[in-house]
């Protein structure tokens, strides 16, 4: 098997809270921003999946800037909204992508009811020499009956893992970097490009 170099992949987010999260969770191995290599646009994410969106990303970034990459995608899926919002979790409550609107919509939506069981689900992409690979990782739990707690980004105020009492924003960055679904999909990136 040929050995892949793990120094400079690049990682194609803008995201700033995932670089921060990733960067904590490589330790000793070094990224690359989308910012490092010159790319400044909006990457594409078109397709009706998680997979096909972490791809899509992923092979965008390798076709036109010629690096090794790897991307994420990440969908919350509610069960009792039938999914939603799903892969749309950052439009949710409209373009502007904010996150107090789409908790409140998701609040609203859900509407005292009973089953609030939910799910991260973040697909990883990872392109190495046009070679696509992926990794999943998904984090169950439900969505709480109201904000708590000021850490973490997007939904973290309403979610609470299974098996844990607080949302992921009542949490440390590193409590929840050891039960998150993009830390589970990330370990087997990683123990893929060690193997
Ligand atoms: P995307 O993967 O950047 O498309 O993110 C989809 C949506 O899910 C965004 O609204 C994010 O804020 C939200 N999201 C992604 N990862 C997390 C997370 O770890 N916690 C809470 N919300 C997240």
């Amino acid at each position: 098997m040929k050995k892949i170099s793990i120094e400079n992949l690049v990682f194609a987010t803008s995201n700033k809270y995932k670089v921060a999260e990733v960067n904590q969770l490589l330790e000793n191995i070094t990224i690359k921003s989308l910012t490092e290599i010159g790319c400044t646009e909006d990457v594409p994410e078109t397709s009706d999946t998680i997979k096909g969106n972490a791809i899509q990303k992923a092979e965008y970034v390798y076709k036109h800037y010629n690096v090794n990459c790897f991307s994420e995608d990440t969908g919350l899926e509610i069960d009792s909204l039938n999914g939603a919002p799903g892969i749309y979790a950052a439009r949710y409550a409209g373009p502007e992508r904010d996150s107090q609107a789409n908790i409140d919509l998701v609040l609203n939506n859900l509407n005292n009811n009973l089953n609030r069981k939910a799910r991260f689900r973040t697909v990883i992409a990872l392109v190495i020499d046009g070679t696509i690979l992926s990794f999943e990782g998904i984090a169950e739990g439900h969505i709480a009956n109201e904000m708590q707690g000021e850490g973490g980004f997007g939904y973290d105020p309403i979610f609470i893992p299974e098996g844990e009492e607080r949302t992921f924003a009542q949490m440390s960055a590193n409590e929840k970097n050891k039960i998150s679904h993009r830390a589970k999909a990330l370990k087997k990136l990683v123990e893929y490009l060690k193997a």
